[in-house]
């Protein structure tokens, strides 16, 4: 399984770079003596092998954590440090950790533990096949973050079915993603297990423009794993293409709708650039589904999402759970080897199912399938793609009415004629004699949701309402 290709991998102590992040690289050999002392700490410091917290931004002391917890024996939850702190006391509470890495045991002393050049090698791996890998957290509708348990098997699947779709062995990999999303799964192991290297752009890179270019010039990279939305982002500067990136060759797109006007725009930056769409939620490992682009799509064609790996089904299904026919429109239903083991704790839901006599998640994504290939249409319910984040519209909504000056909210999202959320509003009601500016409510909300999650917000007096006497959530926006 993927592990002992990993270790197998560390332990040929390789110069190779296997982690580029502010200017420094760190070589495979490097991260081999980290990961050996990270593990041997936390096998004498963890015996009960209960659940780590790995906090932080990207350092490297959260990839060879990932690993030495795994090779352990041990569930690992990465968590962003952008997540505001009450946040992360919800998540810590759901998980009861042993150790929080990058919090509890600093990041000093971390980096003190595995810089120590007497180590010990590493002989045995500790994770069976069906335990929980990693623990992701994602937004939840009651307003708490819900933990995705992911086993061994799921990512051994996903990654294998990675590599055989990218086919690759020694090269440069970007990360755009928090490790707290399971975006960066694909690029944090597709690395690992091609001995590539593993070049990060983290939050302050991303936050000026001149920083990502020059970060993408340095980085000579192959392949980049991101969402449609950084892609555009990028696409809107023209120096964006081969000049600045000649050896780009692949990109590996997931999490949200991939459009006409990115492809097109693609081919005509780099010629022969291969673009994969492929989809899935975070509750079936990354990804289920990829489709290898390869020619600009006509106006009137939907974007494939793809054909599904071959240890999963996919199904359209109506309300009663039967399958609908070709090319009509019904929820997904994915049954297999990439289906998570739930959700951590005892969280209402009704997405994991039995189907067929295998493992189901309901996603509440709509969609068809024609000639065995699964294309995206909608959501059928309040979670929306925002900038390539995941975000239920309930839990801001509940976040909001936490706050105890507000009467009554109603969070809404803009979208574009492609269907693409622009903004998120947040319309509000402030109790009977309180005076509040719409900064003020922004400031306190910070302090409950990430900031990508913070929405726009708008004081009204009344919600206006519509012939059946609900609110009316079309005229709400409209007035916008
Ligand atoms: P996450 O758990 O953050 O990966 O988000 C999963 C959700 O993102 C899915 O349920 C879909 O709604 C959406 N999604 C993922 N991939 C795609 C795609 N290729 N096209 C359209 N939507 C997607």
């Amino acid at each position: 399984m993927i592990l002992d290709d990993i270790l197998k991998i560390l332990k040929e102590k390789s110069e190779d770079k296997a982690y580029t992040i502010n200017n420094e690289s760190y070589s495979y050999k490097q991260l081999y003596k980290f990961v050996c002392n990270i593990y041997h700490f936390l096998l004498k410091e963890n015996k009960e092998k209960r659940p780590i917290i790995v906090y932080g931004h990207k350092e490297m002391y959260m990839k060879a954590t990932f690993i030495a917890c795994s090779l352990a024996g041990m569930t690992y939850i990465p968590i962003d440090e952008s997540i505001p702190n009450q946040r992360v006391e919800q998540i810590i509470k759901q998980v009861n950790p042993s150790l929080s890495i990058g919090k509890d045991i600093s990041k000093e002393e971390i980096y003190k533990i595995m810089n120590k050049e007497d180590y010990s090698e590493i002989n045995n791996i500790y994770l069976k096949p069906n335990d929980i890998y990693y623990i992701i957290f994602t937004s939840g509708s009651t307003g708490i973050p819900k933990g995705v348990k992911v086993t061994y098997k799921n990512l051994d699947s996903c990654i294998k079915w990675l590599k055989n779709i990218i086919k690759i062995d020694k090269e440069v990999i970007i990360n755009q993603a928090n490790f707290s999303f399971d975006l960066s799964v694909a690029d944090l192991y597709l690395s690992l297990v091609s001995q590539s290297e593993h070049f990060i752009i983290n939050n302050d890179t991303m936050l000026d423009f001149n920083k990502i270019f020059e970060q993408l010039k340095k980085s000579n990279a192959n392949i980049m794993v991101a969402t449609p939305s950084f892609i555009d982002l990028l696409l809107l500067d023209k120096s964006f293409n081969k000049e600045l990136m000649p050896k780009l060759h692949t990109i590996l797109f997931c999490g949200e709708k991939l459009l006409k006007s990115t492809i097109s725009k693609l081919y005509s930056r780099f010629n022969n650039i291969k673009i994969i769409n492929s989809y899935g939620p975070t509750e079936c490992t990354f990804a289920v589904t990829s489709y290898g682009i390869n020619r600009y799509i006509d106006n009137d064609e939907d974007i494939p999402v793809g054909i599904p790996k071959k240890d999963v089904k996919i199904y359209i299904i109506d309300e009663n759970k039967n399958l609908i026919e070709d090319e009509k429109i019904g929820e997904i239903l994915i049954t297999g080897e990439s289906v998570a083991d739930g959700y951590l704790g005892n969280i209402k839901n009704n997405s994991f199912i039995q189907y067929n006599g295998a493992k189901g998640y309901l996603t509440g994504d709509l969609g068809y399938i024609k000639n065995g290939i699964l294309y995206y249409k909608e959501r059928k319910d309040k979670q929306i793609k925002f900038k390539g984040y995941r975000i239920e519209l309930t839990d801001i909504e509940k976040n909001i009415q936490k706050l105890n000056y507000i009467d009554k909210v109603i969070v809404l999202a803009n979208k574009n004629k492609d269907n693409k959320v622009i903004n998120i509003v947040a319309f509000v009601i402030l109790k009977e004699n309180i005076s509040k500016s719409e900064l003020e409510i922004k400031y306190d909300l910070k302090k409950e949701i990430p900031e990508y999650m913070c929405p726009k917000i708008k004081i009204v007096s009344s919600f206006p309402l519509n012939k059946n006497g609900k609110c009316d959530e079309k005229k709400l926006l409209e007035e916008f």
